[in-house]
């Protein structure tokens, strides 16, 4: 059936506009819609790992985050007096194997806007001041009604697939009658953003603050921003924190009153909850929608931009024929254990910031809890999905970020070459290999890309040199992920079968 959208995306915050962008990228016809008039004009999230950058990177995002923010030099909990106590990180001047810094501290009000402005230059059809009121699916598409708040007229759509980025409270999930599932992180918390008046004397590491009397963070925000956040206790008179004189008492510790402006100040309960389903039908949840947690880990927004890199490029490859709906499955099953893992996590510093303020000595703390703390939580690769076998061969790095493939000069990176795998599937091998014409003519419906690596460039990238110290030819998903490698028995023509006969069906 015919229909006047590919996509609709309902929710225009940050993960609903990076969705938009990637899929008209792709080539797709989006429909964008927001309630507001503008992006929210305060800041909330405020870092960007290398993953965020890698991924905005596809779509020329990385220079707006790059412009608006400060690279972060670690992380570290501390006692009431400011004492380190635990879980340092030091972060200064590393690269990841996604060739950018593990994370940076932006100014979320000014990547937010250049956007927004990206995306009203673009080819997306974008509906401020409306909201979504009623959707139906029938057979192969959505059919969705939208106020007009504005002229408060109801406008109808047709679409192959929906997705409901709308944030915390979200509508779209509430029509699709999705639960969640609530992972017992439930704080009132005051988060106070400042703007700093006189030249900055304070650390640059983010630390956590394990005081009993009350804990809290600070953020070495992107100059001349600066964020602290305390947690509320149950009892206490939430009111009072709207007062400037109570804010002026809380971050007396590192600064004057005069020292500062206060350009916010609001209370927040950091909640962990998880949607029950990621999808339901053509419809989907990303985003807060889907997953939201407390921001202790910094990963919030990146889960979101997870997701939203991740379903691009599948309902681009179904929606121009090449794959099945099916492959549509392998975005709930993938994202969200992955998405699970970032709520329960962050949950876990906050009970480990718990843990060390009730703690006489830190040395006491239950070591399952200190490995949620900085310097040792790992995020998870992925493992159920669209790989070799259906699930993630470790012997094969499958699963895993493919690492991005660099060249530098005088020691510094010149140039990042994702782009040289292309927006499809991609063969990246040490040395030539043969494909059938059978195969061949699969591969160039796909627009695979072929690449064989010198050595020299091998041996210039240490992350790239580590993979091919194991396996000769890696089979690497449009989103980065390795799908399988030539490992054992395996052969290259193996794993280009079995991708043809997971997605095709
Ligand atoms: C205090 C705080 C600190 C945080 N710190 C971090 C951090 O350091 N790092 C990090 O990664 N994350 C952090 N986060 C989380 C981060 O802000 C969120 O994960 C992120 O904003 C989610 O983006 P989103 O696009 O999914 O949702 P939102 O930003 O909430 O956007 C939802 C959009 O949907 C629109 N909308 C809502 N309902 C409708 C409707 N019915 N119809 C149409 N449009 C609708 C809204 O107007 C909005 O534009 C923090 C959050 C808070 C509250």
């Amino acid at each position: 059936m015919l229909s006047d959208f590919d996509v609709t995306i309902i929710g225009l915050g940050p993960v609903g506009s990076f969705a938009a962008l990637l899929m008209e990228n792709r080539g797709l016809k989006v429909l964008a819609i927001d309630r507001d008039i503008d992006i929210y004009s305060l800041p909330r999230a405020v870092s960007i790992s290398d993953q965020g950058l890698r991924m905005a990177q596809e779509i020329d995002l990385d220079q707006i985050y790059i412009k608006n923010s400060t690279e972060v030099s670690g992380a570290e909990f501390v006692d009431k007096d400011l004492n380190r106590i635990g879980g340092t990180l030091d972060l200064k001047g590393f690269i990841t194997s996604n060739a950018w810094p593990p994370m940076r501290f932006f100014h979320q009000p000014y990547t937010d806007r250049a956007i927004r402005d990206r995306l009203m230059q673009s080819s997306v059809t974008v509906l401020l001041e409306h909201e979504i009121t009623e959707m139906k699916q029938e057979d192969d598409l959505v059919s969705l009604w939208v106020k007009d708040n504005k002229s408060r007229k109801i406008k109808s759509f047709t679409s192959r697939y929906l997705i409901g980025s709308d944030g915390g409270s979200s509508a779209v999930r509430n029509l699709l009658n999705i639960k969640q599932e609530d992972l017992n992180y439930n704080r009132d918390w005051v988060v106070i953003d400042i703007e700093l008046l006189k030249p900055n004397q304070l650390t640059d590491k983010a630390i956590q603050i394990c005081d009993s009397e009350r804990l809290g963070t600070f953020i070495p925000a992107h100059l001349p921003f600066r964020r602290w956040e305390f947690m509320i206790h149950e009892g206490e008179d939430k009111e009072q924190f709207n007062s400037d004189e109570i804010i002026h008492r809380l971050i007396n510790k590192w600064l004057s009153p005069s020292e500062y402006k206060i350009i916010r100040k609001a209370i927040y309960q950091f909640h962990s909850v998880l949607a029950s389903k990621f999808r339901i039908g053509n419809c989907f949840l990303m985003g807060d929608a889907a997953h939201q947690n407390p921001p202790f880990m910094g990963e919030g927004l990146m889960s979101g931009y997870r997701d939203a890199y991740n379903l691009s490029w599948k309902l681009a490859c179904v929606l121009k024929g090449n794959c099945s709906d099916e492959l549509l499955d392998s975005y709930e099953l993938e994202r969200k254990p992955h998405a699970k893992f970032v709520v329960e996590n962050s949950a876990g510093i906050g009970e480990l910031m718990e843990a060390y303020a009730d703690a006489k000595d830190p040395n006491d703390v239950p070591e399952e809890l200190v490995s949620k703390g900085y310097g040792s939580f790992v995020l998870p690769d992925l493992d159920e999905g669209l790989f070799y076998g259906g699930k993630a061969i470790k012997e094969m790095f499958a699963g895993q970020l493919f690492p991005q493939i660099i060249k530098k000069k005088n020691n510094i990176i010149h140039e990042r070459l994702d782009g040289i795998l292309g927006e499809s599937f991609a063969i990246v091998s040490n040395q030539k290999i043969e494909i059938n014409d059978n195969q061949q003519e699969f591969m160039d419906q796909l627009n695979f890309s072929y690449i064989e690596l010198e050595e020299d460039l091998i041996n210039a990238n240490p992350w790239l040199q580590r993979f091919f110290e194991f396996n000769r030819h890696y089979l690497i998903r449009p989103d980065r992920y390795v799908y399988g490698a030539d490992f054992k028995n395996i052969t290259i023509e193996k794993l280009i079968e079995d991708l043809r006969s997971r997605i095709t069906f």
